[in-house]
């Protein structure tokens, strides 16, 4: 049970805030003492995006001594970015990238400008090139429920088999609420031969308006008893919250029952939340 990877995603303050309104959250997370924390890059892009990352990701790394992954979407990077940020990395001793094509979404943000990549594929066979010893571990994105613009399920298969050939050390998937999809394309994979490992990418759902904007985001199948939750709490925010964590906690139980390989926690920031979760848990992995 202990090659079991637990580990937790956070995302940097919106432009407007103040980066150190992240920084109580890091300290408390890193207690938790997660395999790592990886650290979201804002879509849209730019220098300040990218300072915030290598800033954050810094401070899990240095000061909080956990190891750390930096995000980095090829869509918002030109191939001298890449390269000035893979160094600005190594400097800070920040061995980890997930490499990730990224999104344009008109309705929330305007790309600050294009980028030299057009698949993570691309973004991953370059960062190989410009690391040819190896030094860096790559993982990436997978979609259990299959990604929004992908023809059908076999073409993202092979999509997803081209961009692990590349060179990425391990998958993390896209939020999903019924293990058995997952279950599925862990099958499918396997038959596909993408034999790197995947973790799941886990979200819990924590309050009405949330929930409501991840299914609009992400439309993944919702359970009839996730559903019947999401229904009965609507206007019950604490009963709400305390009904998703156990909802994620029993997902994440059932993972583990089922021999998964890890699970990569969306904290949503919320220490709190991360907490509750490990502490029902660290004891089914002996932590
Ligand atoms: P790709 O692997 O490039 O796939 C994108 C689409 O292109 C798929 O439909 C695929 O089938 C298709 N495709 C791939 N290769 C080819 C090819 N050669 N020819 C034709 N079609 C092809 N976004 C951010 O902006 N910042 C983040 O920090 C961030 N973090 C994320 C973390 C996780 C764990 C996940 C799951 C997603 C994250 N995203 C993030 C969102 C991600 O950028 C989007 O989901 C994006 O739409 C796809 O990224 P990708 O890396 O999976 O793309």
């Amino acid at each position: 049970m202990s090659d079991f990877v637990f580990s937790f995603e956070v995302y940097p303050p919106k432009k407007t805030a103040p980066i150190e309104v992240i920084y109580e959250a890091i300290a408390q997370l890193s207690q938790l003492k997660p395999d790592y924390i990886s650290v979201t890059y804002g879509a849209g892009g730019g220098a300040a995006t990218a300072s915030a990352t290598v800033e954050i990701c810094s401070l899990i790394r240095n000061t909080y001594h956990t190891e750390t992954v930096a995000h980095l979407p090829g869509i918002n990077l030109t191939f001298d970015q890449v390269a000035s940020l893979l160094t600005r990395l190594r400097a800070h001793n920040i061995m980890s990238i997930l490499a990730l094509r990224g999104d344009r979404r008109p309705e929330d943000c305007v790309l600050e400008q294009e980028g030299d990549f057009h698949y993570a594929s691309e973004l991953v066979s370059y960062i190989r090139e410009l690391d040819p010893r190896g030094d860096f571990s790559i993982s990436a994105a997978c979609y259990p429920e299959v990604h929004i613009e992908a023809s059908s399920a076999a073409a993202d298969l092979d999509h997803l088999k081209l961009k692990v050939e590349a060179g990425v050390t391990n998958l993390i998937t896209q939020l999903f609420f019924d293990n058995r999809v997952f279950y599925q394309f862990l099958d499918a994979c396997s038959v596909a031969g993408i034999d790197v490992p995947i973790q799941a990418g886990i979200m819990p759902l924590t309050n009405a308006r949330q929930a409501a904007h991840i299914i609009k985001l992400c439309n993944p199948h919702i359970p009839a008893d996730l559903q019947a939750m999401i229904e009965r709490y609507q206007d019950d925010d604490a009963s709400f919250e305390a009904a998703g964590i156990e909802y994620a906690t029993q997902q994440i139980a059932d993972l583990i029952d089922n021999a998964a390989e890890g699970v990569h926690l969306y904290t949503m920031n919320s220490a709190s939340t991360a907490r509750a979760i490990t502490d029902s848990i660290y004891p089914l992995l002996g932590r």
